[in-house]
């Protein structure tokens, strides 16, 4: 399969070759063709499946050259937003559609007097929209397409409300193109009753992560977490490493202990501003950084080639964000590893992931590393069924050796 095939103009073409695109990834050779006839299309697909350039194309083949908002992509972040808007950008090089990214955090006037010049292809997050509709800047009158990108994430972060008066505004007459990763029932309310009879584009099982990437579970006690996060990096060697915490204060405190102990690192979080998170992810693109330590709101935002590890410095509190995390590694059919470091009081969080991917996750050492008492599985009945637990205060050899003579559930 070529992208010749689905018949796209040739500047349009020039284009996705200028990026560096062979052959369409599996998620573009399912949606472009039906999206390309006009067709609805709900992709259910994560992020690293090439699904932005799957809506990018067919929006832009369809566009006329009105300098009046045609098709319109809502999406949850900034991150997002401009990641939309330099893939849309970039496929449209050529064919001299005006492209332009909307978000919040940064000065309203300057994007209002773009939008007056004439955009062809808008990108929004719905806040910032629906601010510049209220004030009479943007005009959606004359949308054909509308594209609901990550559609499950938006209704995690509460702006479903929001999507929907951005729905009611547009002209009932349009083709819309939904991708979600997810499909919970209030995305699957939206599909029943503003869709027409899409054509449903599923990339593997929704929420199963990508099977390219190697992942396992290191217990570790949660005061040695930044310990053993210092240590795998150094003995390992890791570079362009990406590491998720729960929470801002976490990520703040994780990137300090990192950079106490020589290793260049950055946070990205929502407390940061604009230019914060920008500097953050392009020093951590261009190797200034080797860490970036990051919360879950953000980490869909994070579009960068070549990351060789995730690591869970928290389990995240909802199961799917495991899935979105470790997507981060893995991009577009390269592989890559997640980590994810397990103390006692985070089994429960183990137990829901495992119950979702639908297989136990592998345990693993940092050998060497001089641990303190951790809660460990008992490995044999890993490929059973969900643990249970045990206490371990050595490395995970000393409790192989041990276990046939410790019966689960003991302190040992
Ligand atoms: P997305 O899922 O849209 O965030 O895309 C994930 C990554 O895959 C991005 O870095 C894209 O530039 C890249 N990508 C998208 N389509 C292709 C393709 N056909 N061939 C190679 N890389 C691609």
């Amino acid at each position: 399969m070529s992208f010749e095939k689905f018949g796209l103009a040739p500047r349009l073409l020039k284009g996705v070759k200028s990026m560096g695109y062979q052959k369409p990834t599996p998620v573009q050779q399912d949606a472009i063709p039906p999206a390309l006839m006009g067709r609805d299309v709900v992709g259910c697909a994560q992020t690293g499946t090439g699904k932005t350039a799957a809506f990018v194309l067919p929006a832009l083949q369809l566009l006329g050259h009105r300098r009046k908002v045609g098709v319109l992509v809502v999406t949850p972040t900034r991150e997002l937003a401009q990641q939309i808007e330099e893939v849309a950008r970039h496929c449209a090089r050529f064919t001299g559609h005006k492209v332009m990214a909307v978000y919040g955090g940064v000065n309203y006037n300057p994007q209002a007097a773009r939008l007056r010049r004439g955009i062809d292809l808008l990108v929004a997050t719905p806040g910032r929209l629906l601010d510049l509709h209220r004030r009479g800047d943007v005009d959606l009158g004359s949308i054909e397409m509308l594209v609901l990108d990550e559609a499950d994430r938006m209704l995690d972060m509460g702006f479903w409300p929001d999507v929907r008066r951005i729905i009611r505004v547009l002209p009932k007459k349009r083709q819309n193109l939904l991708f979600s990763a997810t499909m919970p029932p209030q995305v699957m309310a939206v599909i029943g009753t503003e869709l027409n009879q899409p054509c449903r584009v599923e990339i593997g099982r929704s929420a199963v992560p990508v099977e390219a990437i190697d992942q396992a579970v290191y217990p570790v006690d949660s005061r040695q977490k930044s310990e053993l996060l210092a240590a795998l990096l150094e003995k390992r060697g890791l570079d362009r490493v990406l590491v998720f915490t729960r929470t801002k204060r976490r990520a703040d405190n994780v990137c300090r202990d990192l950079v106490c102990n020589g290793i260049g690192a950055v946070p990205i979080h929502s407390n940061r501003t604009q230019a914060q998170r920008r500097t953050a992810l392009e020093g951590f693109k261009n190797g200034k950084y080797r860490v970036l330590v990051a919360t879950d709101i953000v980490s869909r935002g994070i579009d960068v080639d070549n990351i060789s590890h995730v690591i869970n410095f928290d389990m995240p509190y909802r199961r799917e964000d495991y899935v979105h995390r470790i997507g981060r590694t893995a991009r577009a059919g390269s592989s890559g590893t997640a980590i994810s470091f397990l103390a006692a009081e985070e089994t429960a969080e183990l137990r829901n992931i495992e119950a979702m991917i639908g297989f136990t996750l592998k345990c693993n050492d940092l050998e060497g590393f001089n641990y303190t008492q951790r809660l460990l599985s008992n490995p044999k009945r890993q490929a059973k069924k969900i643990r249970r637990l045990v206490y371990n205060g050595g490395a995970l050899s000393g409790r192989r050796r041990r276990r046939r003579r410790t019966p689960v559930g003991t302190s040992v």
